[in-house]
Formats: structure tokens, C-alpha cells, sequence
């Protein structure tokens, strides 16, 4: 079929990966199945041929293609007859190496990256644990400052190349307090002591190793975490949609070569003196996987095409990934079918086809988990904004001719949630919210401690506003000056307090009872105040609450003190735009602050400062 996403170049591409398969791999997929293992041999050379760093910079040995390269490839990798081998070269390439790539230091990035890239070493991410899978937010693995190292200890499951890989990003818990904000990646090399793994025997991707891994006070150095402490969950959450694509590609890569096989078969065999391919009734039900398959496969490159514009399709890609893997289990299913006897018989790939198909619907999110994020879109309206120009990206290096880095939420739709929703696992970013929220603004800007904060002394530029709500404004002020690309004069700068507080570890009699606007709020933050969690640090920050009547304010941390301002004083090191009604319910527990911040209900120009900002404050009752 002709396509607007694929040209020569990409085609091209996708011959030499399919000959590569077809000579050097699908050859031995039957010995490297009962091995249980990928020869090493063969990631060394797929590094060399370019394959296992299309999407990453030049600079590092990767190839720096689009996003149809990898498709074109990832297509083609069900061609090594082996469901095992395809994830584990995904893992290798797209999965493992996502948040080395976009958050490693320049030292984390030649330490695991360019190797990986190279297939001199094999890398593997471990999130899930035996308690744990969906909801990610309720990992137990644990890590814990000592000195120049971190302490881990924990368990993890279901780890592709856990067993033998040169290294694995953990998922640890690093703040037992602050549930999704509390996780972190870290490193640790294969050969750290107190890391054990053992192999698991599962159904199908037999050549693919699926470890067992445990760690008991196991030691890396302070320099093996990953982006920054307790952004692990937004780090993980940040390479969904490329995960979801890559599945969703290699499942119509795996459900393409499933139907080729089959016509093979259809058009040879015969019963009743003629080839059953020439049976109606396995005609059109061929007929209609044919149909299918093409339509999914068009809904992967449009998913494709959105991400490489920079968009954020967190919907498309679960509903790729839905329909993708879906079909490629009914697709085996449904021809093994055809084949009859033979599709049982070992000799015959539909036997791992059939196996190997079942695991798609559960790696990378599950399709209940799809599910439950396609209804947020579909039913509760949710939408993902995409990055603006100029807004502080992800990644702290990007790198030109690399994917965009997902974006973060930006404020830019405000999404029909009410405050006092709760979300299950599964809501936007599937793993996540399973319990109902009971944060305060005192973990708030700590849990939106979101992917590649930009370092706290960068210069903020001030952002373009939002337009605003649709809704009825909520003053007479408002109501005469609807737009905050045009807002009223602010009035003069109204210092609220200066308070210096003494130092001490916080305690429950000391919260505050929850503000009730945001005048409130601003007059009692000082009170709030923990100059001992604020050593040495100076920041300022402006607000801006869309709705609000007195919508601008300024809060400036200064040797030792807090005070805040009305109005827009100051540069400030920290611009955060969101409504009223949003920051109140997350000072009152009933918006999940992760939830706001992910759907751009509220939006921070510097992350790093935001979160120090989090912990500087005391709690308000709840
Ligand atoms: C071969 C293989 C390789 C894997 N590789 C890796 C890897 O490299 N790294 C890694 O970290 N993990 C890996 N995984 C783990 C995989 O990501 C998890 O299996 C998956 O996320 C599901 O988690 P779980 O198995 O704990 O199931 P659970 O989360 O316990 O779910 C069990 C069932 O409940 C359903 N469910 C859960 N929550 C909801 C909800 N909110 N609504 C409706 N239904 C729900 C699920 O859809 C599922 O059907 C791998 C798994 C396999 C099988």
C-alpha cells in the first residue's frame, strides 16, 4: 500500500533490516529459542549495522533517523521468527536506554548508552515488581542515601534482559512518604554485590531472558541516579508513548507476517481437490485481517507522525497499542486456525506465533490499562497539550534530529475534571493514580517534580499565558477583563507579611486550616514557612491564577525568610500559571497534584525550584 508516512529511504531501510533478519537470525531462532538466550555475537552486531541506536544522536554511534525509520524496523524485527528476540532488542534500542537518553548526564550517557548503542552491552529496565504492575506508583523497591552511595533494597519481575544484561534502570523508591513523587531510576551494573537474578521459564519469547531480580543492600554510587531524585515516575511516564508505539509496531510487523505465512499456506494445501485458500469462508476471514491490519497499522503511523511532530499523543498511542496487539493475538489465533494440525507442530511458525502473541496485550501497559486511558480521552474529555515553542523541554540536552521529547503538559486545555476526582491506575498515565489523593501543597510541587526540570539558576523566561477558561468568570473584575494576554494594570506591589521563623521539623499541630482563596493563601504562606528546609536558598516566584480576581502574586524566599507580594514583583526564578479553584483543591486533597500537573492544570517554568518550593512549606490541615 502506498504511504504518506514510508518513502524510498525508509523502504530501503527496511530491506536491509529484513535481510539482516532473514540470513543472520531467523536461521538460528529455533536454536536460540530452546538456548533460552540471544548470542551476545549478535548485539555487537546489529551495533554495528546501526540497528540498536536509530533514534539516538550521532554523537553517541546512533543513527539520529525519524520515527519511520524505527517503524520500518521495528516492523520488520518479527522477520527473526522469535517474539523473544523482538523485545529484547526493543528493550535494548527504545526502552531501556529512553531515560539514559533524555536525562543521562553526558558521563551516564558514555557509561551505558553509546555501549548499548554499539551492542557491546546489554541493557534492561525493571519497574515492574511481584507486588506490582499497573500500578506503578506502588513500587516497594528501595533506595536509600549512605554516604556517597545508594542502598537498594527490593525485588523486581518479569525483566526482559534482566538476567543477561550488562546493566539495569531500577525504579526505586526514594521517598517512602510521597507516593509517585517518591520513585526514582538508578543504575546498577550487573555485577554489584547483593544483585541476584534468576531466569524465568514462561510460554512463549523463549529467546528473550524475563529475570527474576533481587537486591539486597546493594550499593552504587550516588552518580548511577538518573535524572533527578524522585523524578523517576515522570521519567518512566515520559517514555510511554514511545513503548506503546513500539509494541503497536512490532505487533503489526508480527500480524503482516502471520497473514503471509498463512496465504503461503492457504494456496498449497488442499481439501477437497482444491486449495482451501479458495474456501469463502477462509477467504473473507482473511479478507477481513487484511482489512484490519491496515487500518491499525495506519492509526501506529498517524500515533508516529504526532510524536515526531512534538505532539503529546498519549490517547493514539494506547489506542495503537490496543488495537495492534489485539489483532496480532486474534491474527495468530485465527491462522493457526488455517493451518489445522500443523499449526500445532513446532516445525510450523504459527506454534510460536500463537505463543508469542499473548504478550503483547500485557507488556507495556496492559489492554485494560489502554483502555482506561482511551476512555479518559473519549468519555471524560481529558486532553494531552502538547509542548509550546520555547517552554522548557525535557530533556536537558536535546538533541537535534533526535524524537522529541514528550512533552510536558502545559496548561494550554484545562481538562473537564473536577477537583475531588480521584483516579484509578490507568487514568492518564495508566500506572499511576490508584488511591484516592490525599497530598498536600506541601508534597504538591515535590510530586510534580516532573522529567528534566531545567537546573534552578537558569533564567526563566515568562511564558505566554493560556487563554482562558471557557468558563464564566468568577468576579466582576474578571468579568471586565476576560483575557490574561490582556490583563488589568496589577496593582502596586502590597508586601503581606515577612516572617522568620525558627527552625524545626514540622509537626501536625502546626497546620494551617486549608486557605479558602487565594488572598488567603498568599497572606498565610509565611507562616507556613521552613527556613530550615531553605538554607542558604533565594528564590522568587510569580503566580498567576487565571480565575482569581487578584490574580498575580509573588513569592520571594530570602535569607532565611518568606514574604509575598501582590502583583508581579521582581524576575522571577519560577513562573506558575494555574486557576484558583485547581490550587486550592490540591491544598485541600482533593486534586491528585500529579493529575494537575500532567494535564497542564498547573504549569511551572522550573521544575527544580517548583519542588524545592514544595518542601520548604508546611502542610494545611486536611
Ligand atoms: C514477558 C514479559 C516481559 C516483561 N518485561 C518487563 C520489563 O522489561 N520491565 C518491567 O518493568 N516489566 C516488564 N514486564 C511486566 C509488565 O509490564 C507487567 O506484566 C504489566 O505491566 C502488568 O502488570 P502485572 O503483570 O503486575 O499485572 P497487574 O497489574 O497485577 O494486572 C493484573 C490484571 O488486572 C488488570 N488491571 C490492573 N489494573 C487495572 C485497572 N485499573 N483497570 C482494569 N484492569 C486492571 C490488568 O490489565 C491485568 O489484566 C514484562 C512482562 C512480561 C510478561
Amino acid at each position: 500500500m502506498t504511504s504518506i508516512y514510508f518513502g524510498e529511504e525508509h523502504e530501503s531501510f527496511r530491506r536491509t533490516v529484513r535481510q539482516f533478519l532473514e540470513s543472520e537470525v531467523a536461521p538460528f531462532a529455533r536454536e536460540w529459542e530452546e538456548a533460552r538466550r540471544i548470542p551476545r555475537e549478535t548485539f555487537r552486531r546489529m551495533g554495528d549495522l546501526g540497528f540498536l541506536g536509530i533514534l539516538f544522536p550521532e554523537e553517541l554511534g546512533g543513527t539520529g533517523a525519524s520515527i519511520f525509520h524505527a517503524l520500518a524496523f521495528l516492523e520488520e524485527l518479527p522477520r527473526s521468527l522469535m517474539g523473544g528476540f523482538v523485545a529484547s532488542v526493543s528493550v535494548q534500542s527504545f526502552i531501556a536506554t529512553g531515560a539514559l537518553h533524555l536525562h543521562g548526564t553526558e558521563g551516564q550517557k558514555r557509561r551505558w548508552l553509546a555501549p548499548s548503542i554499539a551492542g557491546t552491552m546489554v541493557g534492561a529496565i525493571a519497574i515492574s515488581e511481584p507486588d506490582t504492575g499497573s500500578d506503578v506508583a506502588a513500587i516497594r523497591t528501595t533506595a536509600r542515601r549512605e554516604g556517597g552511595a545508594w542502598v537498594i533494597d527490593g525485588a523486581k519481575t518479569w525483566i526482559t534482559n534482566g538476567v543477561e544484561g550488562d546493566f539495569v534502570v531500577v525504579a526505586c523508591r526514594t521517598d517512602g512518604d510521597a507516593g509517585a513523587g517518591g520513585l526514582s531510576l538508578i543504575v546498577v551494573e550487573a555485577d554489584t554485590p547483593g544483585f541476584s537474578r534468576t531466569k524465568l521459564r514462561k510460554m512463549g519469547w523463549h529467546s528473550s531472558d524475563t529475570g527474576e531480580l533481587t537486591f539486597e543492600n546493594v550499593r552504587v554510587p550516588i552518580g548511577n541516579l538518573v535524572g533527578g531524585e524522585n523524578e523517576g515516575f515522570y521519567l518512566i511516564m515520559e517514555t510511554f508513548v514511545l513503548e506503546r508505539l513500539v509494541t503497536a509496531a512490532t505487533s503489526i510487523g508480527s500480524t503482516r507476517l502471520a497473514l503471509e505465512e498463512t496465504r503461503k499456506y492457504v494456496l498449497s494445501r488442499e481439501a477437497f481437490g482444491r486449495p482451501i485458500g479458495k474456501f469463502q469462508a477462509i477467504r473473507h476471514r482473511l479478507a477481513d485481517l487484511h482489512a484490519e491490519l491496515e487500518a491499525a497499522a495506519q492509526l501506529v503511523y498517524h500515533a508516529a507522525w504526532l510524536h515526531e511532530r512534538g505532539e503529546n499523543p498519549v490517547a493514539e498511542a494506547c489506542m495503537a497499542k490496543l488495537l495492534a496487539t489485539e489483532l496480532s493475538k486474534k491474527t495468530a489465533d485465527e491462522c493457526l486456525q488455517f493451518f489445522g494440525g500443523f499449526g500445532t507442530v513446532e516445525e510450523y511458525p504459527m506454534e510460536r506465533f500463537f505463543r508469542d502473541a499473548r504478550f503483547g496485550t500485557i507488556v507495556a501497559g496492559t489492554s485494560e490499562i489502554m483502555r482506561e486511558v482511551i476512555a479518559k480521552a473519549a468519555i471524560d474529555g481529558v486532553t494531552f497539550p502538547k509542548r509550546e515553542a520555547g517552554e522548557a523541554a525535557p530533556a536537558p540536552e536535546p538533541n537535534p534530529g533526535d524524537l522529541a521529547p514528550p512533552a510536558p503538559f502545559d496548561g494550554a486545555a484545562e481538562p473537564a475534571f473536577e477537583a475531588g476526582e480521584t483516579f484509578a491506575a490507568g487514568d492518564l498515565v495508566p500506572d499511576l493514580f490508584e488511591a484516592d489523593v490525599t497530598e498536600t501543597l506541601d508534597s504538591v510541587f515535590t510530586e510534580v517534580s516532573a522529567a528534566a526540570a531545567p537546573a534552578e539558576s537558569e533564567p526563566v523566561s515568562v511564558e505566554e499565558f493560556p487563554a482562558p477558561d471557557p468558563e464564566p468568570p468568577a468576579s466582576p473584575l474578571e468579568a471586565t477583563e476576560p483575557s490574561f494576554f490582556a490583563p488589568p494594570p496589577s496593582p502596586a506591589p502590597v508586601i503581606h507579611d515577612v516572617v522568620t521563623l525558627v527552625t524545626g521539623p514540622p509537626s501536625i499541630a502546626m497546620k494551617l486550616p486549608v486557605p479558602a482563596n487565594v488572598v488567603e493563601l498568599f497572606e498565610t504562606l509565611p507562616i507556613r514557612f521552613r527556613p530550615d528546609r531553605a538554607a542558604g536558598w533565594n528564590a522568587r516566584f510569580h503566580f498567576r491564577f487565571k480565575d482569581a480576581a487578584r490574580s498575580d502574586w509573588t513569592v520571594v524566599i530570602e535569607d532565611g525568610t518568606c514574604r509575598t507580594v501582590e502583583g508581579h514583583d521582581g524576575t522571577p526564578d519560577c513562573v506558575v500559571t494555574t486557576t484558583e479553584k485547581t490550587y486550592l483543591g490540591i491544598e485541600s486533597g482533593q486534586q491528585s497534584p500529579e493529575t494537575a500537573f500532567l494535564l497542564g492544570k498547573v504549569k511551572v517554568s522550573n521544575i527544580g525550584a517548583m519542588t524545592k518550593f514544595g518542601r520548604a512549606f508546611r502542610k494545611v490541615a486536611t
